[in-house]
């Protein structure tokens, strides 16, 4: 029996929100940087096989807008839309670090003008950090909640060069452990799982070292396919296969099954923000459906997050 808030299988992220701020918050995503490291070839990188021209930001027409605009006019959407008194600023496009440090503390303070904003929340890869930028967060920490989503993506290094990447597992490692050690920040990873070769074995250790990490919350994604990316082409050369749910969902299901209950968790896939680009497989087009089947899944299983992490953790 899952223990977890609206009878979830998983422990939601939500939840960790209205620990936090005593109310559901929302994040309000914006772009603010149109590049990242891989694209512009730094040390020999490629764009990584799965990323869109957009470098995955939630709303394309955001770049045509300045910061406080896009905060103006998504706040006023989701507002409405759910009733929201509290916001995140996220900071979702590309690689958020790859900046200028002035350029970051000006988008920090445009960021929390409005008082509805409870804070911000930065994505960015592991090996785009230096210790001003941690020196940064700490001192924007004082005043308001900083998070630091960190795209690890995976902790394999064969996979990490198939989605060329341009990062290892180790430099991962490092740059988690140095943001603990060095800041305040609530930590979290983004992970894909739906890689050529990955095993339940592979889900295992990823959860076995998601559990030794000092991190609050993961995001899930499967890997999916989108117009006009590497994965693209090998997909129409028949060398790269998306999963589909029923096998996503096993895959996910061992992961959680793993994860230590403490850990907060996004959301179990990922969902193509824009259909039309969207190229396989075809169900992470429907959001929610894929999202109830996922959960579905679990409680036919009678699985939940923390299930088999009780058994390794227990005397
Ligand atoms: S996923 Fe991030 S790091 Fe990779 S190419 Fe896209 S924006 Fe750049």
């Amino acid at each position: 029996m899952s223990q977890f808030a609206q009878g979830l299988p998983f422990n939601p992220i939500s939840q960790h929100y209205k620990q936090l701020f005593g109310e559901k918050v929302y994040k309000i995503p914006v772009a603010v940087v149109e590049t990242c490291p891989n694209r512009e070839g730094l040390k020999g990188m490629e764009t990584c096989l799965f990323c869109d021209v957009w470098g995955s930001a939630a709303r394309s027409e955001a770049f045509d807008l300045e910061l406080n605009q896009q905060i103006i006019k998504y706040k006023a959407h989701i507002k409405n839309k759910y009733k929201a008194n509290l916001f995140l600023v996220y900071f979702q496009a590309y690689t958020n670090t790859f900046t200028k440090l002035q350029t970051l503390r000006n988008n920090f303070d445009v960021a929390l003008v409005d008082p509805d904003i409870k804070g911000l929340v930065v994505g960015t890869r592991p090996d785009c950090l230096s210790a001003a930028v941690l020196d940064l967060w700490n001192e924007y920490h004082q005043k308001s909640f900083v998070g630091v989503e960190i795209g690890v993506q995976s902790f394999f290094n064969d996979h990490l060069e198939f989605m060329k990447r341009g990062h290892t597992r180790e430099q991962s490692l490092k740059a988690l452990n140095q943001i603990s050690n060095k800041t305040a920040v609530d930590l979290g990873i983004h992970l894909m799982f739906g890689w050529p070769g990955e095993t339940k074995q592979h889900m295992i250790e990823t959860a076995q070292i998601c559990n030794d990490l000092n991190i609050t919350n993961i995001k899930l994604h499967n890997v999916h396919v989108l117009k006009n990316t590497g994965l693209e082409k090998l997909y129409n050369q028949n060398l790269f296969t998306p999963l589909e749910i029923d096998a996503y969902a096993d895959l996910m299901q061992v992961f959680l099954e793993h994860l230590n209950p403490r850990i907060f968790v996004h959301r179990l896939s990922a969902y193509a923000s824009r259909w039309e680009e969207l190229i396989a497989p075809d169900w992470t087009k429907n959001k929610m459906g894929s999202h109830q089947y996922l959960i579905d899944h679990m409680n036919k299983n009678s699985s939940f997050q923390g299930l088999n992490w009780a058994c390794q953790s227990g005397p």
